[in-house]
């Protein structure tokens, strides 16, 4: 699509600004009532997806030209859909994140980007990751002396997928390391690419850079199905999304499941066994891209049709996103499985959660912006008294570890494979 076929959505926002809220019935105090964390920055309307609906259309029909301010302002989106979700509560004809992620590639086309960007895109294009300084020669390095599979040469029961994360970021490797030895553990015969597999280059997606999202993904669904791949397995919740969400569109059908919604299975399936108590207690950080965006792609081909000339609709019918059926339970069953550990729920959880910061690639390209959305989930975490701050997502940990760091927040953060590990 391009930013022209959203037209018809900018003109049916009724402007209500639900997408700025999580749903009313949903909010347990003013101070986490709010669901964006662009608006919740920049405190100005058009940070919205409301206002970004006027924005492209005012583009559209030239009252607004690229100044450095409408450049920040559309590449100041987390990519988190929690606008998405908020709209759908009363709507069912908009698609805002859509639009949020064409109205970035729109601008990305036009040759506006923020300075960041540039840096992060060349080393996805040159090495195949999206972590700047990283090489495609180390990205097997965290997996040495780790007995996996070579899925070139035989078969496994799961492909396992570490993700740019893990692979190269020193304080997460050990993390990704402990993820195999449990499932090996388990009985669970582990294969790799061994190096041949990409970025999945979702956040590519995120960040407007489509032609340089569709050569990595390419490249991973020729290298899946040259290994045969049939399941994969990643620990990254932005891996997840582009492979479960994302791929499907240019035809992969590889079985995607996120490493908690395995663990989940080995748990109850008793081959995993809990031995040592972890009294603690912790919240749940629902990650963007595992929880409202990690529902599965339903295909779909129609068109777009009015009913008495008046209300837009489509036929037949498209599938609804609306984040209810995203991957909730599996960490929670996790958590709740692990002797000692109290799980205590923040206001905002499920397909309401607030973001971390990380997505959309403003981690790389709004350090201030991404470190105070972070913030303000370590302080919505302390406010439930909880030891840690728990999640499912490598860019997750990271902005949170990076904003205790900086903010000099208390708050202890973990992986849930950590968690595992502490346990066995
Ligand atoms: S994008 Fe949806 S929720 Fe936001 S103002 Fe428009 S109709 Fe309302
Ligand atoms: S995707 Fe997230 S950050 Fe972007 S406009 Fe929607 S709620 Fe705000």
């Amino acid at each position: 699509m391009s930013l022209q076929d959203y037209r018809p959505m900018m003109e049916r926002c009724s402007m209500c600004l639900n997408c700025r809220w999580i749903p009313f019935d949903k909010i347990k105090s003013q101070r986490y009532g709010q669901n964006c964390p662009s608006i919740g920055y920049y405190n100005f309307n058009t940070n919205t997806a409301r206002g970004r609906f006027q924005m492209a259309q005012s583009m559209l029909d030239g009252r607004t030209t690229y100044t450095d301010d409408v450049i920040e302002t559309i590449h100041s989106c987390t990519a988190c859909g929690a606008c998405d979700m908020a709209c759908k509560v009363c709507r069912y004809n908009l698609e805002p994140l859509d639009h949020n992620l064409e109205l970035k590639a729109h601008a990305v086309a036009d040759g506006k980007t923020l300075p960041g960007q540039l840096p992060v895109i060349e080393n996805l294009v040159k090495e195949n990751t999206m972590l700047v300084g990283a090489k495609k020669a180390n990205r097997m390095d965290w997996a040495e002396g780790l007995d996996m599979i070579d899925l070139f040469k035989e078969t496994a029961d799961v492909a396992f997928f570490a993700g740019c994360q893990y692979s190269y970021n020193k304080d997460l490797q050990k993390v990704a390391r402990n993820a195999v030895k449990v499932l090996q553990k388990a009985g669970v015969k582990v294969g790799t690419l061994g190096g041949a597999d990409n970025c999945c280059a979702g956040r590519a997606l995120q960040m407007g850079f489509t032609k340089e999202y569709n050569d990595q993904s390419s490249a991973n669904i020729k290298a899946f199905e040259k290994a045969g791949v049939k399941t994969i397995v990643t620990p990254c919740s932005d891996c997840y999304h582009a492979f479960k969400r994302q791929y499907p569109k240019s035809g992969s059908t590889v079985e995607v499941l996120h490493m908690v919604e395995y663990l989940d299975r080995l748990i109850a399936d008793g081959k995993i066994k809990f031995t040592k108590s972890v009294p603690m207690s912790v919240t749940y950080h629902d990650p963007c891209h595992l929880g409202r965006l990690g529902e599965s792609f339903t295909p779909w081909e129609g068109k777009e049709k009015k009913i008495l000339n008046q209300v837009h609709t489509w036929e037949p019918r498209r599938p609804r996103y609306t984040g209810a059926n995203g991957i909730y339970d599996a960490p929670r069953n996790i958590l709740a499985s692990i002797p000692g550990v109290e799980l205590v729920e923040m206001e905002r959880i499920r397909e309401y959660s607030w973001c971390c910061g990380a997505g959309g690639g403003c981690s790389d390209t709004l350090p201030e912006f991404s470190s105070w959305t972070a913030g303000e989930r370590l302080t919505e975490a302390n406010a439930t008294g909880a030891d840690a701050l728990v999640s499912a997502c490598p860019w997750c940990k990271n902005n949170f570890a990076n904003a205790v760091d900086e903010n000099g927040n208390k708050m202890q953060v973990l992986d849930i494979i950590e968690l595992v590990q502490m346990a066995l």
